[in-house]
């Protein structure tokens, strides 16, 4: 009877989920670029999986155009050390060289790795880079890292195994990394999730987002375990702050370029959130096939969310009673359904 009941209730859910329209369908996520290809002539394959474009010459973006997310990750080089920003995005073929070997086509300086956050895309050859990871430094964190190790969790990276690491040190929001005549800011910017970190060169006017922002049509995950809606504008509002009309900004996703405009856009979309006055519509995204999802969309900045992150927001009293009595009807409807199926079955 149980099993009827489950069963009844998953068929609803799932068809429920699919009358819901896909704005961006997987094949288009990168927009005006194809899987596989490079985005710029710019960026030329190194080999059958990585492309990389030499944005000056101590700093590098390591695409990986055949990921499904159309992975970047960054190599930021000084003087005296350099910087891994994310390590790869776990679909690289059985054989193909790590993130570390292609770093070490570009540089012998001591490599110092920090992931933008620990989701999935970005950690995986983490443990390939010999001194370690160098984390945020954040209570939960702190408290996570025992015997010189941390452990990025399922929930964390959002897979279906946890990942442990060797810990080399840790940096603060406020921070400034020195590699040698050249210098990176380090911004913790809660939003798309609770460690992320976005890293400033503000000589020569780079910034290096990770997934707190970037241009893919994909859109802005902030439905992820640790989204948060509140921090989300209030951090891109710091970010369009601290940088000036000029700053070019590096995302980990799609292409990887693009001006402040595009932030002051995502800024401006999550401020009609948090006050209150957006305009969702419902939709399914392709990285949570089934379940709908809340659009807040202008023109190609696509936000995505869902109310579980942001209780403060969603439990307003007209929500929560549209809720309660949407609720109430669905669950008569799959009473109604499954009733004569377990008198069936019973009889
Ligand atoms: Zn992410």
């Amino acid at each position: 009877m149980k099993i009827w009941t489950l069963i009844v209730a998953a068929i609803f859910c799932l068809s429920f989920s699919g009358c819901f329209e896909r704005v961006v369908e997987p094949e288009d996520v990168f927009g005006v670029i194809r899987r596989g290809e490079t985005y710029s002539p710019a960026s030329k394959m190194i080999d059958s999986w990585y492309a990389v474009e030499a944005i000056d010459t101590q700093t590098f973006a390591i695409n990986e155009p055949k990921s499904s997310q159309y992975n970047t990750s960054y190599l930021i080089i000084g003087d005296e050390r350099a910087v891994m920003f994310d390590a790869g995005s776990s679909e690289r073929p059985a054989g193909s060289k790590s993130m570390r070997q292609v770093a070490a086509l570009y540089t012998d300086k001591p490599i110092t790795l920090i992931l933008s956050h620990f989701h999935y895309d970005h950690i995986y050859d983490a443990s390939k880079f010999e001194t370690g990871v160098t984390l945020i430094d954040r209570p939960e964190i702190r408290a996570g890292a025992t015997n010189g190790r941390y452990t990025i969790s399922a929930l964390e990276s959002v897979d279906a195994e946890a990942l442990p690491l060797k810990v080399a040190g840790f940096i603060a929001d406020g921070d400034v990394i020195d590699l040698g005549h050249r210098t990176l800011d380090v911004l913790n910017l809660p939003g798309h999730t609770t460690e992320s970190i976005v890293l400033i060169d503000g000589a020569r006017n780079q910034t290096f987002t990770g997934d707190f922002t970037y241009k893919h049509l994909g859109g802005i995950i902030a439905f992820a375990p640790a989204s948060d809606l509140l921090s989300y504008k209030a951090n891109s509002d710091r970010l369009l702050q601290l940088t000036n009309i000029d700053m070019q900004f590096f995302g980990a996703h799609g292409i990887p370029r693009f001006g402040r405009d595009w932030v002051s856009l995502m800024s401006i979309e999550l401020g009609k959130i948090v006050r209150g006055k957006p305009d969702y519509r419902y939709v399914a995204h392709y990285l949570a096939p089934g379940l709908p999802v809340r659009l807040q969309q202008n023109e190609d900045m696509y936000i995505y969310t869902t109310p579980l992150v942001d209780p403060p927001l969603f439990w307003s009293k007209w929500t929560l009673l549209l809720v309660v009595v949407f609720g109430a009807l669905v669950f008569y409807l799959i009473y109604r359904v499954a009733r004569p199926l377990f008198v069936a079955a019973r009889g």
